[in-house]
């Protein structure tokens, strides 16, 4: 069985999800199809939830219908039968009374924004279902609220997707198109949660992992990861294989192709993610998989194959002579960072200080203080920018790091990260150098 998700521009028209029903009745084989909310529509129900929170309600309200005009119009050309588009228009009344009931509840709160921005992918999928349905196609709708579930710190729980899928599955054995959400999940309090912007490309993945699919595919509106940010520089090319290790460091890293945790569970259990091009079905795209790409020149050459860049990073600067000659120091460190469940991302040491990169901040005071009660801290630097390049770096061969560096020349570096792996090269810079530095690789590595 296969996994295919679709995101926001592949469902955002009508005539959009018209030939994702050719593509997925096309290929003969079974599959979960995970759908996105339609384009934009994620935002703007987060725009109507940032007015409830100004105490905006009229705005709020306005919004709604704005939003509700939209999909009126949206079924008006999706459907082709006059029961099809009665079925549509139950789903938008259904849908946009639950939200104007929320829109009503004060306090506005972080669990009704929750319930608030799962609306839509869940009108996204209840309108593609029943499309499929009026097109005569064996399809069947899976509530992803009752099998998707994240623990108290967010992290998805795959052995219970996967107990839970399976049993909410077995009644569907005779359906060939099985329609889900992305995104959505509920967390341990049961509430409906999500996994975060772009999640859908994860619900994917877990999916996939938890059913041990045959492929996981994900279809956007490129054809397959590039070898750099295509929205910042220009002539960028699709790459044709990759790793896991290699596509989990470019999602991880910023490559907004993939929400950052795609890849672990489709590595996990040893599951093929390909990616392809709604626009283009027949492009190749981009395989990822554990196989190293065949087309791939001798062990001993250098290939530069991609370049991404993580935004709002903030660095951290610790000393302490007492770091010098002990040991344990590092752990007093990072420990800290364990107790407040935040990541450091790069890290550079000397013998009397070390340097990390974190992205979370909401602990940063709590961090410091700790951190403090040992060590003198510089003044964090903020809007730092990560930039990854990946590649095929032997440590044997010589001149990888000068290329990198030399195209990046009269970039400020304020640190460099090498060797962690022979496949990556990070490098932080401020945030205003990002695009120049993007350009500058692109221009002297490929
Ligand atoms: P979807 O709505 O289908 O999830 P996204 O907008 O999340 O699509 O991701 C696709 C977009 O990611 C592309 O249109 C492209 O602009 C952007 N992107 C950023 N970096 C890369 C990259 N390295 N390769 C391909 N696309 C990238
Ligand atoms: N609709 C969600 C978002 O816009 C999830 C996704 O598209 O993957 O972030
Ligand atoms: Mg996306």
């Amino acid at each position: 069985m296969h996994v295919w998700k679709f995101g926001g521009t592949s469902v955002g028209k009508p005539e959009r999800m018209h030939s994702i029903r050719s593509l997925v009745t096309a290929d003969a084989g079974r599959k979960i199809i995970v759908l996105s909310a339609l384009s934009g529509t994620t935002n703007a129900l987060l725009s109507i939830g940032e007015s409830l929170k100004a105490g905006q309600e009229d705005e709020a309200a306005e919004k709604v219908e704005h939003l509700k005009a939209h999909y009126d119009s949206f079924v008006r050309e999706l459907y082709k039968t006059s029961e099809g588009l009665a079925a549509g228009q139950q789903i938008i009344e259904n849908e946009f009374s639950f939200i104007r009931s929320l829109v009503r509840i004060r306090p506005f709160t972080l669990k009704q924004e929750k319930e608030l921005v799962a609306e839509g992918e869940l009108l996204s999928t209840q309108m593609f279902a029943a499309y499929l349905n009026e097109q005569g196609e064996k399809a069947v709708l899976l509530p992803a609220l009752e099998f998707m579930r994240i623990d108290a710190d967010g992290e998805p729980e795959l052995d219970v997707i996967e107990q839970k899928l399976r049993d909410i599955l077995k009644p569907h054995a005779d359906k060939q198109l099985i329609v889900t959400q992305g995104f959505i999940c509920r967390n341990p309090r049961g509430e409906v949660d999500n996994l975060k912007r772009g999640g859908s490309d994860y619900t994917a993945s877990l999916i996939g992992g938890a059913i041990r699919a045959d492929e996981i595919q994900i279809w956007t509106d490129i054809d397959g990861m590039h070898n750099n940010d295509p929205r910042i520089v220009k002539g960028t090319f699709p790459i044709r294989e990759l790793t896991f290790d290699e596509a989990a460091e470019l999602a991880y890293f910023g490559a907004k192709i993939l929400h950052p945790s795609t890849i672990t569970p489709a590595k996990m259990r040893g599951v093929p993610v390909r990616l392809k091009n709604t626009m283009d079905p027949e492009a190749p795209g981009t395989l990822i998989s554990d196989k190293k790409a065949e087309s791939l020149p001798s062990e001993s050459s250098v290939v530069f194959k991609a370049v991404a860049a993580k935004d709002n990073i903030t660095a951290l600067y610790i000393h302490s002579t007492r770091m010098l000659n002990a040991y344990g120091f590092l752990r007093r460190i990072f420990e800290i960072f364990e107790r407040y469940k935040t990541p450091v991302d790069m890290l550079a040491t000397s013998e009397v200080s070390v340097s990390v990169t974190i992205d979370n901040t909401d602990n940063l005071a709590a961090i410091q203080a700790e951190l403090g009660q040992f060590c003198q801290l510089e003044e964090p630097d903020y809007d730092q920018t990560i930039v990854c390049i990946v590649g095929n770096f032997s440590a044997d061969h010589p001149g990888i790091a000068s290329q990198v560096l030399k195209s990046l020349e009269g970039i400020p570096i304020r640190m460099i990260s090498y060797g962690g792996t022979e496949n990556n090269i990070s490098l932080l810079m401020h945030g205003k150098h990002k695009a120049e530095a993007l350009n500058a690789l692109n221009a002297g590595l490929f």
